[in-house]
């Protein structure tokens, strides 16, 4: 690629420079968000704390807009909320919040595959391949990441899009629980017998056994963080 030759002061280069900057922020804050989100993940930002923005950007090593804009971010997806004059503050994993979210999946994801019908055999074959994957991994992200895609590969054919983007919405909102509880239990949970399940009845022809299998997948995620979450509301209380 051929750059034009610049020179500062010339217009053109403050509008390439500009450019080249924008470029390089967002790229500056979505790094900031991955950082922040594994602090609060990791305990390092503690659940209620205010975020002192000037530290961590020194921590991060950037400068406070592209920090500004991943803290918006942040605070869109419900891990850290802006308090106006305030700033922002590291959101607590309550259980209340938790129990409201993890309702919504058993809800939407058997009605999704509804409506995106019995799959093909390739889909089938690329579910069972990711399975495999799942079953073997011993990384919490990794676990993380290939049972998302699991559950997209399984919704593929849904013609509501709207319904796969809150399905994907709620899949961002439930990470940071299910990494904190992988990190803190350091087990790497998977719902592989879930899933096998789910691909047997679809194999069978039986959409409805399938749905069903699916939205038991669901709620059974829910049990080891709600135990989880409890004991950590017991430990904070004993050492208070
Ligand atoms: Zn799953």
């Amino acid at each position: 690629m051929n750059l034009p030759r610049l020179k500062s002061g010339d217009f053109r280069y403050t509008v390439y420079s500009m450019q080249l900057r924008s470029i390089e922020r967002a790229s500056l804050s979505q790094s900031a968000e991955t950082a922040i989100l594994a602090m609060i993940v990791a305990g390092d930002l503690a659940p209620g704390e205010r975020i002192n923005e000037v530290h961590l950007a020194e921590r991060l090593q950037i400068s406070r807009t592209p920090l500004r804009e991943a803290l918006n971010r942040l605070s869109s997806e419900g891990s850290v909320e802006g308090r106006p004059h305030y700033g922002y503050f590291v959101k607590a994993l309550t259980l209340e919040d938790f129990e409201q979210i993890y309702d919504i999946r058993p809800i939407l994801d058997p009605a999704a595959l509804r409506l995106a019908g019995l799959p093909e055999h390739q889909q089938i074959a690329r579910l069972e391949k990711l399975n495999q994957r799942l079953l073997r991994t011993r990384n919490a992200e990794t676990a993380i990441a290939l049972d998302d895609e699991w559950h997209l590969t399984l919704l593929e054919a849904c013609p509501n899009r709207v319904l796969v983007g809150l399905i994907q919405d709620m899949m961002a909102r439930t990470r940071l629980y299910e990494l904190a509880l992988m990190r803190d239990t350091k087990r790497v949970a998977h719902a592989g017998q879930d899933h096998d399940r789910i691909v047997a009845a679809l194999k069978a022809g039986n959409l409805d056994a399938a749905c069903a299998a699916l939205q038991m997948n669901m709620q059974n995620g829910k049990a080891p963080i709600i135990a989880w979450l409890k004991s950590r509301e017991v430990r904070k209380v004993s050492t208070t």
